[in-house]
């Protein structure tokens, strides 16, 4: 590949993803670590988000130019389809653009070319939030890429002195999608000039049901791995089936937790879990915005306890001060409320708390929340959610079906910390821990939590989604 006029060598390592009826998609990684590579080249594949925009236009120039290089070395010859995730593969338009003008004889892409490359792409957008799409200065780009008549194409690079790889994917895809409904109605007025489809996002139903559930669904639903809508007659387990399996996990996690930090978590005290990523739109404080507040409510309603996890970006200061915040708040409420929060969040911690709590708890500022996934996975193992109604939540929540919803927008739409936290402690006091220690109406949530939102709310539905409605249109 060229890249200001140096030669910059890619090779693959490819990974094998197989099922265990015995099919398999290879992933390939691609790496630019060779000897035949300048010291700085060779850094290019090292870091995820590091850098400088020069360092990051490089490595999209890998993954979108070289991606495209290396399928075709490796004999992909009639790709049907390119899917997009975020802008940050987008120059691979540019190389399937230039592949076209050859076939077409031509020296430069016309209009035609870009229509043959907007059948062949797809593009999903993930963030709501404008300062999240990549943007170069376009002399940096010129200059990187050394051809410059190709930019005054405004049909593909339509903004004046920037690359947004945003818009270049849109411009050219045949289909676009945002990751909820309501994150696709946000993208349609981020992008008013162009017709935005939503697919709501899915997890992985074999991966996160834990061990309990497993077992269980084995027994009452065979066939449920192969057919996740098969789910839908969780309805009809016994509930005092979904209650002992529930239990498992549970003491698995406390006695996990009491283990790691020697905080004694009660095994019979509601339970709440809050673990993602520590970025300041989700608001991990918000549950103590008023600690006298919720100090009374508990004193009234009934215990809890709540089990924090997840690590914030290295260089999101913010972030970090809403762990520290945590901190803080866990001294203050020793007497109260235990608190903890473990360390090293990754999927197999992820695993024992959405399978392990009572209640999973998201307090996002809208509408930051394009999807969320966090709570997909405790639906599959019976957890439900209480959350502020955005990304997939506004889909998935039935109030006191399958969760609960609080935060009032305010007037002009917007929500405040206060009076989403108000709402959060009149609901907690009101419905949610009544309901818990009621537990008969507590194991009627969790089981239309399953075969409401664990039956639609996974991968396969998604997947099947965007093959009807993207990959084969
Ligand atoms: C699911 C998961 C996330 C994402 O959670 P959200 O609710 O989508 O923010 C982050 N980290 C880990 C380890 C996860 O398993």
């Amino acid at each position: 590949m060229n890249v200001e006029g140096r030669k910059i060598q890619v090779r693959a390592w490819r990974y094998n993803i197989t099922s265990k009826e015995g099919s398999s998609v290879p992933v390939y990684l691609l790496d630019t670590d060779l000897p035949e590579n300048s010291a700085w080249d060779r850094t290019l594949t090292h870091f995820l988000y590091g850098g400088d925009q020069y360092y990051r236009f490089c490595q999209e120039i890998v993954l979108g130019i070289g991606g495209v290089r290396m399928l075709r070395a490796l004999g992909y010859e009639n790709i049907r389809r390119f899917h997009m995730n975020e802008g940050h593969a987008s120059l691979l338009t540019l190389e399937l653009l230039d592949e076209a003008a050859l076939k077409a004889n031509k020296k430069q892409f016309t209009h035609e070319e870009v229509e043959v490359v907007r059948k062949q792409c797809i593009f999903t957008t993930h963030t709501p939030v404008v300062a999240g799409h990549d943007q170069f200065p376009l002399d940096m780009v010129e200059k990187v890429l050394q051809r410059k008549e190709i930019f005054d194409m405004k049909e593909v690079f339509c903004c004046e002195g920037i690359l947004n790889t945003t818009f270049l994917a849109l411009n050219l895809s045949h289909y676009i999608n945002g990751v909820a409904k309501r994150h696709g109605e946000i993208t349609r007025l981020m992008f008013a000039k162009y017709s935005i489809d939503s697919i709501t996002n899915g997890v992985h139903a074999a991966t996160w049901v834990s061990p309990s559930f497993m077992e269980l669904f084995d027994r009452h639903i065979p066939g449920w791995r192969e057919d996740n809508f098969s789910l839908r007659s969780a309805l009809s387990i016994p509930k005092s089936e979904i209650w002992e399996a529930h239990f498992t996990q549970k003491k698995t996690l406390i006695e996990y937790v009491n283990q790691v930090t020697n905080e004694g978590l009660d095994f019979d005290v509601l339970t709440l879990g809050f673990a993602r990523r520590s970025a300041t739109y989700k608001r991990g404080g918000l549950l103590f915005h008023d600690i006298k507040k919720l100090k009374e409510l508990v004193s009234k309603a009934g215990p809890i306890q709540v089990i924090y996890a997840g690590k914030a970006h290295p260089q999101d200061q913010p972030g970090k001060d809403v762990i520290k915040y945590i901190f803080k708040i866990k001294e203050q409420l020793k007497q109260s409320i235990k608190i903890v929060y473990l360390e090293n969040y990754d999927i197999e911690l992820a695993k024992k708390m959405t399978s392990g709590v009572d209640i999973w708890l998201n307090t996002p500022q809208t509408p930051m929340e394009a999807s969320g996934t966090s709570g997909m996975k405790a639906a599959l193992n019976g957890v439900p959610m209480l959350s502020i109604p955005d990304g997939w939540w506004i889909e998935g929540c039935i109030e006191e079906i399958t969760g609960w919803a609080f935060g009032k927008p305010q007037i002009n739409g917007t929500t405040t910390d206060e009076s989403d936290a108000n709402d959060l402690y009149e609901k907690l006091e009101k419905v949610v821990i009544p309901t818990f220690y009621d537990r008969d109406r507590f194991i009627n949530v969790m089981r239309h939590c399953i075969s409401l939102n664990g039956s639609f709310f996974n991968a396969q539905r998604m997947v099947q989604q965007y093959v009807t409605k993207a990959y084969f249109r």
